[in-house]
């Protein structure tokens, strides 16, 4: 097997601090590591720095080729954004006063109903991928509209710019209050068809299609059947918003008494797969829990976006104890930031505020919320096999953090060690702090363009 090692060329050969988490440990750091990319953007060894002279033997690169990390930088991996709504980036920020079915008539409709125009959907898409990117998301799941060729964009931009994305074409066959802003059953069953294969026929090594129904109140039970069935045979992802405010799931409960909650609406029409996320959960039941957990379906905490809109709390240490697999996301614009930095620092208000409602409640960690934004996020989209964290056969999808960078929001009063440093960023960095982005090897910030 040695042999086989030394004939794979390697691209870029890395010196330095790594940090990551791992299922067993939420940070874990190595100093002095060596890490290796090949050509093909996968990590091909890790080692350490005082292997150097047998590694560059075995591996066949020099010495000399290697970059070295500065001081106080470190290589974490690339953020997972479980939960992002591209055409709503376009009003990020803004429209925060009102409860989720007001905000979704008032401004979401309106707007998302804007992008059959492609050139409004190309200004709005690229400037999203490039901000997020900018922002250290190497891997977004997004909400498009309903409209197939603008969605086909995103993806397009997405594989252009660099960015692993999964994509959601939107359904929904049941909207009052935007007359155009919907489908009929037969229209949204066949462009969703349409937008899956011309997505599949692209061949994009990075961007791939996920099966979208809005939530249960924008789909009828038969579109939501029929979706189902269409994820089932084609083994594809899939993603919706489930019990995210109280009235909602006060409708839902009325619109289908015959299912015992929420998540058995979805569970009986065949959209709780373990290549199921699902947004929010802020109010689900410990039954509901277990049937995430037993289908492994995972669930994207979004807490900007529920203080934002009023929306409840998750409990994400309920979640962690039930074992079902947890991302975390930024939900734009329900959430006005973008980055998932914000993600990180409003999960921890979150669970803070649980503390201060009840002091038995076991506030999450900063290193838990660390390993939720990256190999968390994996998990919940089933592409833990592929990133999340930094192991040999996985894609190099990862940041190259300056915590001292001149210009930057940071001061250093003294050396720190490697965890304080990951701290000290993710608490008070921003995208200045985020010197490079690699996703899957490739340089993607700063831009060559
Ligand atoms: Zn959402």
């Amino acid at each position: 097997m040695a042999d086989a090692h030394r004939t794979t060329p390697i691209k870029r050969v890395f010196r330095g601090t790594l940090i990551h988490a791992t299922p067993e440990e939420a940070v874990q750091v190595r100093e002095d590591a060596l890490l290796g990319v090949g050509p093909d953007g996968k990590i091909t060894f890790i080692g350490e720095g005082k292997e150097l002279n047998r590694l560059s033997l075995e591996f066949s690169f020099s010495p000399t080729a290697v970059t070295q990390l500065e001081k106080h930088e470190f290589f974490m991996p690339g953020m997972v954004d479980t939960h992002i709504h591209a055409p709503q980036y376009s009003y990020a920020g803004t429209a925060l006063d009102l409860p989720l079915l007001d905000w979704l008539n008032k401004y979401t409709f309106p707007v998302e109903s804007r992008f059959k125009d492609l050139s409004f959907a190309q200004d709005v898409y690229t400037r999203v991928v490039r901000r997020t990117l900018r922002n250290g998301t190497t891997t977004a799941c997004y909400f498009a509209t309903i409209h197939t060729d603008s969605s086909l964009l995103l993806g397009h931009i997405a594989d252009n710019l660099g960015q692993r994305a999964l994509v959601g074409k939107v359904c929904m066959d049941m909207n009052n209050s935007v007359k155009h802003y919907k489908e009929t059953i037969q229209e949204s069953l066949e462009e969703t068809r349409r937008f899956i294969t011309k997505l599949l026929e692209k061949k994009y090594a990075l961007v791939k299609p996920v099966v979208t129904p809005r939530f249960v109140l924008s789909c009828s039970g038969a579109l939501l059947g029929q979706l189902g069935q269409l994820a089932k045979n084609n083994n594809l992802h899939i993603q919706s918003h489930i019990s995210e405010n109280a009235e909602e799931v006060k409708i839902v409960k009325e619109l289908f008494p015959d299912s015992a909650s929420y998540t058995d609406v979805y569970h009986k029409h065949n959209l709780l797969t373990n290549k199921t996320v699902m947004a929010h959960g802020c109010h689900l039941s410990d039954e509901e829990l277990a049937l995430f957990r037993d289908t492994g379906a995972s669930l994207s905490h979004c807490p900007n976006s529920n203080l934002s809109l009023c929306s409840g709390f998750l409990n994400v240490r309920k979640v962690l104890n039930h074992k079902v697999k947890l991302g975390l996301g930024t939900d734009v614009a329900g959430g006005y930031s973008a980055s998932m930095l914000d993600a990180v620092r409003r999960a921890l208000d979150t669970s803070k505020i649980l503390t201060i409602q009840d002091p038995e409640h076991e506030t999450l960690t900063f290193e838990e919320a660390f390993r939720l934004a990256t190999l968390g996020g994996s998990q919940a989209l089933s592409l833990d096999d592929q990133i999340g964290n930094f192991e040999v056969g996985k894609d190099f999808d990862a940041l190259r953090v300056n915590v001292a960078v001149p210009g930057g929001p940071i001061d250093l009063i003294q050396h720190e060690q490697p965890k304080i440093l990951l701290e000290k960023f993710l608490n008070l960095g921003d995208d200045r702090n985020i010197v490079e982005v690699y996703v899957a090897g490739r340089e993607v910030i700063p831009s060559k363009e």
